[in-house]
């Protein structure tokens, strides 16, 4: 058997539109630029990871949830710095107004959209963040910002969460939620979008920790892209250099994945010292100190270390890793999605051999029962082997068939998605065979 990995996005992109995982955002209208609408498939992907981020960050006993709110006191963007600093720097092609990242192009190199010479302007910093208006008056007092990240909704509830949930250091907290960036390139499917989900924690620790806790979060948060079935090869580390440091950090790393379109960062990890803490004490004038009795109620600003993964990066990364085309231009080409099951949008297929009524009522039975558990589909449209290449092209890793004999037996045929292979299962054993699978 030959397997080839996912080459280009445009595969994968398509593939996500045929079969209802990715849509673009108005696509009646045209589309709206680098936005993009999950559809049921998607959807079901996106909650599986949103999921096992949550269990494996906040079922633990020093780590809380919040969801804090998007709109926020707009002091908040002055004290993190946001205001002032979160910008990149922007020129404009003079010929055809296109607009670049001046890090991200040669300056002194022709326009790369209309090859035009010497044409670009001086840079100048454009601020990513998006404007509102709260309220009916549209004047500078009613200014609000879409929040860039999630971290300040959590810095800002520190001492509300401490006290409430009685912590004592080290503790983190963890929160999963939209971040919005005014992107001057976004692109790459949704690589890089200019509305986006977070999966991000704090975690607070006494000074003097932070390395060791960095440490112990670098291989916590490795773990679990590994557990979500990524390839070992495809995965790295990239520290930053003094250079690449955020005002904020102290030290800092990137977990970086090796999409089609190159290695791009997943994750990031940062020692981000009490900065936030300290900012938003001084801009809001409320003691921020923790209580650390036992040591002898000394008081300071704890010190945080960050771990932030965009959720849909991750599911891009998922996406790419899972896809696979099979026997490619032999009669049983096919492609598979190999989703770890646990992640996989669809658990179980339950397909009638035939469209006959004398098989749907009891398929439709053992739907019934299995959809207590999983996400099912059912299928009678079609032949049996073109059921099952839908069923792998969205990455479904169990395919019960319900066919004569099983009116006879009481048994099904269990077929793996990723083997092949088929089993005979006794009608009364499914449940148990797909929950030790699963
Ligand atoms: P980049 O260098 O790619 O712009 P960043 O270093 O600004 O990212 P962080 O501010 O550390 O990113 O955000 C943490 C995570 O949020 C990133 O690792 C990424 O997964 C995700 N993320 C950031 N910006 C975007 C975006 N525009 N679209 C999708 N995900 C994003």
């Amino acid at each position: 058997m030959s397997e080839q990995n996912l080459l280009n996005m445009s595969d994968l992109v398509s593939l996500c539109k045929r079969r209802g995982f990715i849509f673009q955002s108005s696509e009646i209208y045209g589309g709206l630029g680098s936005c993009w609408d999950y559809g049921p498939l998607g959807i079901e992907l996106k909650n599986n990871i949103k999921n096992s981020w949550w269990r494996s960050m906040t079922y633990r006993e020093d780590v809380e949830g919040v969801d804090a709110s998007i709109l926020m006191h707009p002091t908040t963007w002055k004290a993190s710095g946001h205001i002032d600093n979160f910008s990149d720097p922007l020129v404009d092609c003079k010929a055809c107004k296109s607009r670049f990242r001046a890090d991200q192009i040669d300056l002194k190199a022709a326009c790369p959209n209309c090859a035009e010479k010497d044409s670009f302007t001086e840079p100048r910093e454009f601020n990513l963040m998006f404007q509102t208006f709260m309220g009916p008056v549209q004047d500078s007092a009613s200014v609000v910002y879409l929040r860039p990240e999630t971290a300040q909704g959590i810095f800002v509830n520190f001492l509300n969460v401490q006290s409430t949930m009685r912590k004592k250091l080290p503790f983190g907290i963890a929160q999963i939620g939209k971040a919005f960036r005014n992107e001057i390139t976004p692109g790459n499917f949704i690589f890089r979008t200019r509305e986006f989900e977070q999966m991000e924690m704090q975690y607070f620790v006494k000074p003097g920790t932070q390395k060791e806790s960095m440490e112990s979060w670098k291989e916590i948060r490795y773990n679990w892209h590994l557990n979500n079935g990524l390839r070992a090869e495809k995965l790295r580390f990239h520290p930053h250099g003094e250079g690449e440091l955020a005002h904020y950090a102290d030290a800092a790393l990137d977990i970086e994945y090796e999409f089609p379109i190159g290695w791009g960062e997943m994750e990031g990890i940062h020692s981000r010292t009490d900065f936030d803490l300290k900012q938003h004490q001084e801009f809001s004038g409320k003691n921020l100190h923790y209580v650390d009795q036992l040591d002898g109620n000394n008081k300071y600003l704890p010190y945080v270390i960050e771990t932030s993964v965009g959720c849909d990066r991750s599911l891009l990364a998922i996406l790419c890793d899972a896809y696979r085309l099979e026997n490619k231009g032999q009669e049983d080409e096919r492609v598979v999605m190999k989703f770890k099951p646990s992640l996989a949008p669809i658990k179980v297929a339950v397909l009638p051999l035939v469209k006959k009524e004398k098989l749907d009522t009891p398929a439709k039975k053992l739907l019934a029962d299995l959809q207590q558990d999983y996400k099912c589909e059912y299928d009678v449209a079609g032949s049996i082997g073109k059921r099952y290449r839908r069923q792998d092209e969205i990455g479904t890793p169990f395919c019960i068939t319900f066919d004569f004999d099983s009116l006879e037996d009481n048994a099904v045929t269990i077929r793996d998605r990723d083997s092949m292979k088929q089993e005979r299962i006794s009608l009364d054993k499914v449940k148990e065979y797909l929950k030790q699978k699963i």
